[in-house]
């Protein structure tokens, strides 16, 4: 490995620390990485090499000082969708196209104080809803492994930069699968951590409830450092929950012998891609020779999860997305009649398709009539999805599952097809409508070398034993040491 662009955080923390590479160095290495590469994969909206060079400057001053924290001088992505203060934060949409938020998302001030080096603001779908990046209104983002295809999404960009080396690690976000989805997809590890366990506050919000703020690296230790920061609690975020964790690559040596994984029969039964079975049954394999045991178990409100989930996240959608509408902030119609007649236009001409989908679906099943027909009715599945896992989790450590259908997809084949592109997700969403955490580790590849991620899921708050897992599987195996060759 010849390129700095290529390192993890951790050797390139230790060699910043021995004194033998700057951060400056780093970052330029990981700008020209952005540079040669943006045209192919367009993994940002926005990059600010100015922005970059200058935190990389004041944290080589924090490392001579000897004040260096974990992740100092370490290139970072954000989604763009957390408040970076007086930088544009688009969510992919038009009408957000020139938003400058006048203050930092809490995750965005985690990461100044740590001296990290924010590199730019990553490519996503319109809102976080899709699971392709093409509703983007900038554009879709590629896929390293295969240009043609999609990265995943709707967190594609913070990904794709992970995988081929146009940032050292990044920020995503996770509603209903956009985080583990694309670090499946790009092969890299890529964790939605517990509801509460990150702080929300100045990530825009999609579907409140839902959403949760988690890291993607290139490897366990990497994401454990990541997630280290970001796991705080915070008096800003409502929701956040006041609990304290200990060090998470403490349990990156730990053993899982003794350890129960399960197997939820209801997602076995879905599959039907032959690679991503074999990969899945290769990982047993590997987990079983380090001596963790498995056992069957049956997740039966499973099934009605999507369904569920898109009442739910539309809802919410429909709620949060009210704030534009040309007043504060944002976009506003040049040429209206009337107040109400400037609404209309801003939000028309706005929104993407799928923002506006959304928006009627949520609008819908919340008026007057058919909030129980919809909504509630959601919520009850909402419950029992969720005492399904509690149950589940008495007999196991963690549940081991796919994390899509199938590898990544051509771009272009579902955009016309929302509903095959809702199913993308459908090993994914029960864990946001449970608040469980979930991560996303490199499984193995299929024929065509397209990456294949599998899922890992525990109970609430128990993200180190996700850690623990993933950690023992990467020991055994190397498929996350694999970079597509772009
Ligand atoms: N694909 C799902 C959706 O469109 C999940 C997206 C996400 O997790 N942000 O809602």
């Amino acid at each position: 490995m010849s390129h700095l662009y290529e390192k993890t955080a951790s050797d390139l923390a230790g060699l910043l620390r021995s004194g033998k590479v700057s951060s400056v160095e780093i970052t330029e290495s990981v700008l020209s990485r952005i540079e040669s590469l943006e045209p192919a994969v367009h993994s940002y909206v926005n990059v600010y090499p100015d922005l970059a060079v200058s935190m990389a400057k004041k944290a080589d001053e924090d490392i001579r000082r000897g004040t260096a924290k974990a992740l100092t001088g370490i290139p970072i992505a954000i989604k763009d969708n957390m408040c970076l203060e007086g930088r544009k934060t688009t969510c992919g949409s038009h009408i957000l196209a020139n938003f400058r938020p006048p203050f930092d998302s809490s995750v965005v001030k985690l990461i100044k104080d740590e001296r990290m080096v924010i590199l730019g603001s990553a490519n996503m779908d319109e809102f976080a809803m899709g699971s392709s990046t093409e509703t983007s209104c900038w554009g879709t983002t590629h896929n390293p492994w295969d240009i043609e295809r999609t990265p995943g999404g709707s967190s594609g960009g913070s990904a794709a930069a992970v995988a081929c080396g146009q940032a050292i690690v990044s920020l995503g976000s996770d509603t209903g699968g956009s985080i583990r989805l694309p670090a499946s997809f790009c092969g890299v590890t890529g964790m939605k951590p517990t509801y509460g366990a990150v702080s929300r506050f100045g990530l825009v919000a999609y579907a409140s409830s839902l959403d949760q703020i988690g890291p993607f690296a290139r490897d366990i230790r990497d994401m454990s450092l990541l997630l280290n920061l970001i796991y705080k609690h915070d008096s800003l975020d409502s929701t956040s929950v006041e609990i304290g964790h200990s060090d998470f690559t403490s349990f990156l040596d730990n053993s899982v012998s003794g350890m129960t994984l399960g197997l939820p029969t209801e997602f076995f039964g879905k599959l039907t891609n032959e690679d991503v079975e074999k990969n899945l049954s290769e990982a047993r394999r590997i987990f079983e020779k380090q001596g963790v045991n498995f056992v069957e178990l049956s997740l039966p409100s499973l099934d009605y999860g999507i369904a569920a989930y898109y009442i739910i996240a539309p809802c919410e959608a429909s709620s949060n997305l009210a704030r534009y509408d040309g007043v504060k902030y944002g976009h506003r119609a040049e040429k209206f009649d009337n107040m109400i007649d400037m609404y209309c236009r801003t939000r028309a001409e706005g929104f993407g398709q799928e923002a506006k989908r959304r928006i009627m679906l949520g609008t819908y099943a919340l008026s007057s009539g058919y909030y129980d027909a919809y909504y509630l009715k959601a919520a009850k599945i909402r419950t029992l999805i969720t005492q399904d896992f509690k149950k589940a989790f008495e007999s196991c450590d963690a549940i081991l599952s796919p994390v899509a259908p199938a590898p990544a997809f051509k771009i272009g084949e579902k955009i016309d097809d929302p509903i095959q592109m809702y199913l993308t997700d459908v090993f994914t969403i029960p864990v946001n409508m449970a608040g469980l955490p979930g991560i996303s580790c490199p499984a193995g590849f299929s024929r065509d070398g397209l990456p294949i991620g599998m899922q890992l899921i525990s109970s609430h708050f128990q993200e180190s034993k996700l850690v623990q897992l993933v950690s023992a599987f990467q020991r055994e195996t190397d498929h996350h040491l694999k970079r597509p060759a772009i």
